[in-house]
């Protein structure tokens, strides 16, 4: 239940599971997602959350982007009942596309007011394999006159494991604009370390999973403390994704004083609005 009310605060409230639990079959269940999904693009149901990052002081250092549908009979949902749905055809494309022409508005507005935070926006495989995702994305900056390097695309490992000319290719284009690559998920996907080596990589995100584990589990806070080391050594800035407590806080900022932390403790996720009437 505490999980449940932690999942609804965290969604701003008011979240169904519909989607899991109204159809008899996955597929027509999936079927049906899809299809209104793409209506809820056009109809404008999707909306930017956004939650804080934070510095050893506690200082608001960037934000992560999540998507949430605000549908208008269900209330809000949790982009674990929608995303893998649209991972699955290019309707994660258009997703994608709309949710980085929104950050960048937000990004620009940001700019605009001298704010220095960093905005970051999780991409998918699909979305980055897309052959004119860099001009696209190129496009984009021009429309909404963003400067880049305030920009982090958060990719997960899936992207390494194949055509790793071409993912290095794009990373080299985009890293030259001055945006930044995070890995996400870090240490949970199945590529090897090798590409951490050949690639412009700006940020480890530590796993919520290790995170939640660290300070009890001696084996949890070897990895915790060796993806710090790995990071260091790489000059990469490193973020503890879903910090909830203060043992784990605590956890963290004893092993790494540059450490970013990210989750419950320091802020829900929330919508963008919100952020933008904070910062004022
Ligand atoms: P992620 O990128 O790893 O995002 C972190 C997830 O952890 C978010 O779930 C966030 O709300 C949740 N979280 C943050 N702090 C805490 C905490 O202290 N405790 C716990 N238990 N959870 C915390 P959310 O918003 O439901 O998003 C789930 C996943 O959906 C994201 O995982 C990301 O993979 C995907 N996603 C979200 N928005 C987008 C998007 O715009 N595009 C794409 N392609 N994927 C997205
Ligand atoms: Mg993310
Ligand atoms: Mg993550
Ligand atoms: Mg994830």
């Amino acid at each position: 239940a505490n999980m449940a009310l932690h999942q609804a605060k965290a969604a701003g409230g008011n979240q169904t599971l519909f989607f899991e639990t109204d159809m008899g079959s996955v597929a027509a269940s999936n079927f049906r997602v899809e299809s209104e999904l793409r209506q809820a693009i056009s109809q404008e149901q999707l909306r930017l959350y956004i939650q804080p990052q934070v510095s050893q002081n506690r200082q608001i250092r960037g934000a992560e982007v999540l998507v949430r549908w605000q549908h208008p009979q269900r209330g809000l949902i949790l982009p674990g009942q929608f995303i893998p749905v649209a991972e699955e055809s290019d309707l994660i494309v258009e997703l994608g596309e709309w949710v980085l022409g929104e950050s960048c508005k937000l990004l620009r507005q940001l700019q605009d007011r001298q704010q220095q935070l960093r905005l970051s926006v999780n991409l998918s495989v699909r979305h980055f394999r897309k052959r004119n995702f860099v001009d696209w994305m190129k496009a984009l900056i021009q429309e909404t006159g963003i400067d880049p390097s305030g920009l982090t695309l958060e990719i997960t490992e899936g992207l390494f494991i194949d055509n790793l000319e071409d993912v290095i290719a794009k990373m080299n284009v985009l890293t030259e604009l001055g945006i930044w690559f995070s890995i996400d998920d870090f240490g949970t996907g199945y590529s090897s370390l090798a590409y951490l080596a050949n690639l412009p990589v700006h940020e480890l995100k530590i796993d919520q999973s290790f995170v939640r584990r660290a300070p009890e589990d001696e084996r949890a806070a070897a990895l915790v403390e060796t993806i710090l080391v790995v990071a260091s050594r790489m000059q990469m800035d490193v973020v503890a994704e879903g910090v909830e407590t203060e043992a784990q806080a605590d956890f963290l900022l004893s092993h790494s004083t540059q450490i970013i932390s990210q989750g419950y403790l320091y802020g829900y996720p929330q919508p963008a609005e919100v952020l933008m009437d904070q910062l004022n």
